[in-house]
């Protein structure tokens, strides 16, 4: 189970967060990390000493441009933030998560990533508008934003003791529980080409203005991502989208 959740740092800017939160990863049991279009050298001395000799885990982090390609296999993602947003998006404790990531996890193509923002920005609103949920780490509302690696070992601790309570008896029911291949939930990627194509066919029909959009796609976002969508079905609403652009008037279509 562990194997499979993944944490992505988006934007850090001191090497010195990238080392402490591989430390704080190895010591939860956690190895997959990626990193976002880092503000700096990921491998520096000050990386390597704050990593402790979990420094393994930075010299086999994947280094990617956008925060897609970090999650485009992702079943479920999950954006920490230390603020609330503008539009309310589900929100889960870390304890919450936790709960949750033994049925998460269990489908065979299941992966999870924990997306943590910039040490001075956080996450954008586009950024948390591709999470499935966003988890908010319950801090002094006065002071509310952790340290970047402290809000990873915070979440990496509640993954691992969701392990340790589910692990045991994830052994004997894996099998039970194995959705059949046409029930896999839909991935990140598969997700993002259905919201492309989506407002693509909402433009074309003239439903959907980009210069006015009153966060239509954003709700739209927010009310398909809870939905949890199967590929199975995603893929029928892409079918209804293709046939609803033939049907477009041609001076509409783009
Ligand atoms: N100044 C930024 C916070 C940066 S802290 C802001 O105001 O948004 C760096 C990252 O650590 C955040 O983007 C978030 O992913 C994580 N983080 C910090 N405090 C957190 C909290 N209380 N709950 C959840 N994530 C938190």
């Amino acid at each position: 189970m562990l194997e499979r959740i993944r944490i992505v740092l988006i934007g850090t800017s001191h090497p010195g967060n990238i080392g402490a939160t591989a430390r704080a990863m190895h010591n939860m049991g956690l190895s997959d990390l990626s990193l976002v279009a880092p503000r700096c050298e990921p491998i520096t001395a000050d990386s390597v000493s704050r990593a402790s000799g979990a420094d393994h885990v930075v010299h086999d982090a994947r280094v990617v441009d956008t925060l897609e390609e970090a999650v485009a296999d992702c079943t479920l993602t999950v954006g920490a933030s230390a603020r609330s947003r503008t539009l309310p998006w589900p929100m889960l404790s870390p304890r919450e998560l936790g709960d949750r990531l033994p049925q998460e996890l269990a489908g065979p193509e299941a992966r999870v990533a924990l997306i943590f923002g910039r040490e001075d920005s956080g996450l954008t609103n586009a950024e948390l508008q591709r999470c499935h949920a966003h988890v908010h780490i319950p801090t002094n509302p006065d002071f509310s934003s952790l340290n970047l690696a402290a809000a990873v070992q915070v979440l990496a601790y509640e993954c691992r003791q969701a392990w340790l309570t589910a692990e045991p008896a994830a052994a004997d029911e894996a099998l039970a529980c194995e959705p059949a291949p046409d029930l896999a939930l839909a991935s990140h990627a598969e997700l993002e080409h259905y919201f492309a194509h989506l407002e693509r066919t909402l433009v074309a029909i003239g439903f959907h203005d980009p210069a006015k959009p009153r966060q239509l796609m954003a709700r739209l976002r927010r009310f398909t991502l809870r939905a949890r969508p199967e590929r199975m079905e995603l893929n029928i609403l892409r079918g209804i989208l293709s046939d609803t652009e033939k049907l477009a008037p041609p001076r509409e279509r783009r």
